[in-house]
């Protein structure tokens, strides 16, 4: 029953996310802090579900040590500090939340476009220096300029929206064939695009193709005094490219957000090419750093931890094969959900299927990744006791992780 259900939080998760697991009737442990190794080993061992930001280490001899544990809370967009594949392997589903942060990175491009064009970085940094420099000379409004969007997705097309409601032209290119918001239009190529933009600005992830996707062919191809705007991952740019373009005055100034290297914590301790470059700000990853964005992952991960412990929904899972099945109109109330967790291997479903031969299977699916498989099924049963059997049988296989009996 969803009471016995226990859920620890660690490292001051938001109160939103308590109230969710709280109103789902489990029962939760908040502590502000992250937990050593060994605290770790302690506390995990009968719970439930665990929820975590970037601080709390997940690794393999943690892990094993939690006899219960059937899913993992990241309230933070990496996974890293978690060993999925193991989690995996034992039958942990593991959720985080890339998407909740989309309208603050959008947000800090909006205020940049406009900083950059009023060359407020440098003004700033001057009158802090005691230097008064009233200049309107390549200053410009950003109404009726063209923004290049490189990848249209969560946050590309957040910021297609807000552009454009303040007078911009927004063209973009995506490597998908994606439905243009507004007025925007999509470019054919990567090439026209640095050609006609004003300022280009990068929301792509990272990949092997993103790999320095502008560097000095294409910050040559872009116009002379256009600018330039990376928000998202640090290996996008050849940031000794773009250092160069702003000190020869080819671009008339850069945003940048992410870097190729980046310090684990706080301290002064940074050093990059675009230190001192004209019109540049550098800012410390904090494209998604907001109060709203944090009250966002709140929602989106807990609700995800409600969701697979009470259905099963694994859905968008960063370690787990993905499963949303949509429990069926069926009025018996004789009908159970079965989910199960099991190795991947040749002849599985034939005997889980052969255990419930007996029985009408409303719905059924399954899905895998890597050595692990999940299956779910919707069962009506004539005789509620047929679940101890079904339970027993389905546990029982020799492949079987984690086998558990929903609504
Ligand atoms: P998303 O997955 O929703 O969108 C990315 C888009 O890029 C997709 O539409 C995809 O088709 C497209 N794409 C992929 N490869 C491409 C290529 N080679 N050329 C053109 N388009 C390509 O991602 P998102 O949520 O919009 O995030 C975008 C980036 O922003 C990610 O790298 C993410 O890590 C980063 N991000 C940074 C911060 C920050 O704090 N600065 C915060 C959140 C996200």
């Amino acid at each position: 029953s969803s009471e016995s259900i226990k859920i620890l939080f660690l490292e001051n998760i938001s109160e939103k996310a308590v109230e969710i697991v709280k109103n789902a009737g489990y029962q939760v442990e908040s502590v502000s802090r992250s937990l050593n190794e060994e605290e770790l080993i302690e506390k995990i061992k009968d719970v439930h579900g665990i929820g975590i930001r970037s601080k709390t280490r997940l690794n393999s001899r943690v892990l094993a040590a939690a006899d219960n544990l059937q899913v993992i809370g990241c309230f933070c967009i990496g996974t890293n500090q978690v060993d999925l594949e193991y989690a995996a392997s034992r039958g942990i589903s593991v959720f985080n939340s890339p998407f909740s942060n989309s309208r603050s990175v959008a947000e800090l491009i909006i205020a940049e476009i406009i900083m950059l064009s009023r060359k407020l970085g440098d003004r700033n940094n001057e009158m802090h220096a005691g230097e008064w420099n009233k200049v309107s000379k390549k200053c410009h409004e950003i109404r009726g300029k063209t923004v290049g969007i490189i990848g249209y997705g969560h946050i590309g097309t957040q910021l297609s929206v807000l552009a454009e409601s303040m007078g911009m032209k927004v063209i973009w290119y995506d490597v998908l064939p994606l439905m243009p918001l507004g007025r925007s239009k999509s470019v054919g190529s990567l090439e026209e695009l640095l050609v006609k933009a004003d300022y280009v600005t990068l929301h792509v992830p990272e990949t092997s193709e993103t790999k320095n996707l502008i560097g000095e062919d294409e910050i040559r191809m872009m116009k002379k005094g256009a600018c330039l705007l990376n928000a998202s991952r640090g290996t996008v740019v050849d940031i000794k490219a773009l250092a160069q373009a702003l000190r020869n005055g080819h671009l008339a100034g850069a945003a940048v957000d992410v870097f190729p290297q980046e310090p684990f914590e706080n301290g002064k301790f940074f050093e990059s090419e675009l230190a001192g470059c004209p019109n540049t700000i550098l800012t410390p990853h904090i494209g998604g750093s907001t109060e709203e964005a944090q009250r966002m992952i709140g929602i989106e991960v807990a609700s995800a931890i409600v969701g697979y412990m009470n259905t099963g929904a694994s859905l968008n899972a960063v370690n787990f094969p993905e499963i949303d099945l949509k429990p069926g109109a069926v009025s018996d109330k004789h009908r159970l959900r079965i989910v199960n967790v099991h190795q991947n291997v040749p002849g599985v479903l034939q005997k889980i299927n052969s255990i419930l031969s007996k029985y009408n299977v409303d719905k059924q699916a399954s899905d895998s990744r890597g050595e692990i498989a999940y299956y779910v099924a919707d069962i009506t049963l004539p005789d509620p006791e047929d679940i101890n059997v079904i339970y027993a049988g389905i546990s029982g296989i020799t492949e079987n992780i984690i086998t558990r009996v929903l609504f």
